[in-house]
């Protein structure tokens, strides 16, 4: 993609993202385990799923009534009551001209008829209720379910490497399937640098901050399902940078490091990754995030995302998560973008591409507007908790007066 509008020596977004997905090798469909329904949602299918029946399975009632064939109310408005179909217990015989046959919601529809009337437009005759006088205007097939509507014997109804919904976890059962083949779990290692990093119920001395990044990161990874491993805090030091990422390499399919990616004194990660792998380290035309690695260690993948809170996540929410879904054989996810207008001015300087915070709402117009959530500063993570969405600001933008037209994309269910 062309992108002239990125500052010099920065690498346009859009680029970062191709040449990423463009190295993964995924696991293979072959690369497979069988597990019930029950514990399949999030799990990535690997096999096609077609119906082994018509859902429904036969033609049935919409209401509870009365079923008889149409023509018989062609000269008269009473019916001969002569038996009951319940969901279940369907009636055995056929339902001649000039009968009808009492019928509850879901019950098969009996032989001879092809239409339902609800009770409501029913009058039952006294003492002996085998009369049935038919109130109102009738068509016929009303109230019917027919055999195969929602879904045809045969037909494809979800594919391999779709993400089992809960409404898919539904639809399986619907079909009588017990049990489905998925992807195997990824699993995906995550570690903290920094030597400032406490994590919650620890106690910060002088300089320290809480530990966040692998908290928020490890709450996305699990609604992505994979197994993941925590290495925890890793100091700033060399060796400890080095034996952690080996052992991670060793057990993970990816590996997350948070920090140390810039080129501070500290920063000692690009040096470990040097000996360990093959490692990029870009600088991306994007904002927050601009420090980012991607590559390969000799059994996983690596990405060193930056080590403010905002980056770190959003960094890995456009650039990892993509990536880690490829690597798990998952069909990419479409975001949900809106036009709408901006209700506040939103500063920007052409060169990098935004992801500025916003709350989508609707205005007393009923207009869909986008209000900024304020300071929109790389470690001001509550700013990224009191948005909805995402302000994408393409990298040749200016800055924005209120009531101009912007585009937003809609949070997905991996951030809230
Ligand atoms: P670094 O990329 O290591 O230079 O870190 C950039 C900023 O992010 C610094 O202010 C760090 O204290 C902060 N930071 C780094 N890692 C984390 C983390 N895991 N949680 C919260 N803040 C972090
Ligand atoms: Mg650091």
């Amino acid at each position: 993609m062309i992108d002239c509008c990125s500052a010099p020596g920065l690498l346009p977004f859009e680029d970062a993202l191709t040449n990423m997905l463009a190295s993964i090798k995924p696991i293979t469909l072959n690369d497979s385990e069988t597990v019930v329904i029950e514990n399949a949602l999030g799990r990535v299918l690997a096999q096609d799923i077609s119906s082994p029946l018509n859902v429904p399975p036969h033609n049935n009632s919409a209401m509870d009534g009365y079923a008889f064939a149409f023509e018989s109310l062609a000269l008269t408005d009473s019916l001969t009551l002569v038996g009951r179909s319940m969901a279940g217990q369907p009636f055995q015989g056929v339902c001649q001209a000039g009968q009808c046959i009492r019928i509850m919601t879901g019950a098969k529809m009996p032989a001879g008829c092809d239409t339902v009337e609800m009770q409501e437009n029913c009058q039952v005759a006294e003492p002996h209720n085998e009369k049935i006088t038919f109130l109102g205007k009738k068509s016929v097939g009303s109230h019917v379910r027919y055999a195969g509507e929602d879904i045809k014997e045969g037909q494809q109804v979800l594919s391999a490497q779709h993400r089992l919904t809960t409404i898919d976890i539904g639809v399986l059962a619907s079909l009588g399937v017990k049990e489905v083949k998925v992807m195997r779990k990824l699993t995906v290692a995550l570690i903290a640098t920094g030597d400032e990093l406490k994590i919650p119920g620890q106690t910060l001395t002088e300089g320290d901050i809480f530990e966040s990044n692998s908290f928020v990161l490890a709450a996305m990874l699990k609604k992505l399902n994979v197994n993941v491993i925590d290495f925890g805090v890793i100091e700033d030091d060399f060796q400890a940078i080095k034996t952690a990422f080996e052992q991670a390499d060793l057990q993970a399919d990816a590996v997350i490091s948070s920090g140390g990616v810039s080129v501070g004194d500290a920063d000692y990660t690009k040096g470990v990754l040097d000996e360990l792998g093959e490692i990029n380290f870009w600088k991306i035309a994007m904002k927050p995030g601009k420090p980012f690695a991607f590559g390969h260690l000799k059994n996983s993948i690596f990405f060193g995302l930056p080590g403010n809170p905002v980056s770190a996540l959003v960094t890995f929410h456009q650039l990892a998560l993509p990536a880690l879904l490829k690597l798990q054989q998952c069909e990419a996810e479409k975001q949900i973008s809106l036009q709408v207008k901006t209700n506040t001015d939103l500063r920007k300087s052409p060169g990098r591409m935004d992801f500025q915070r916003g709350v989508l709402s609707v205005n007393e117009q009923g207009e869909n507007v986008v209000t900024s959530t304020g300071s929109q500063g790389s470690g001001i993570l509550s700013s990224l908790s009191k948005a909805n969405c995402y302000i994408v600001l393409p990298s040749c933008q200016g800055k924005v007066k209120a009531g101009e037209v912007v585009t937003v994309q809609l949070f997905d269910h991996y951030l809230i």
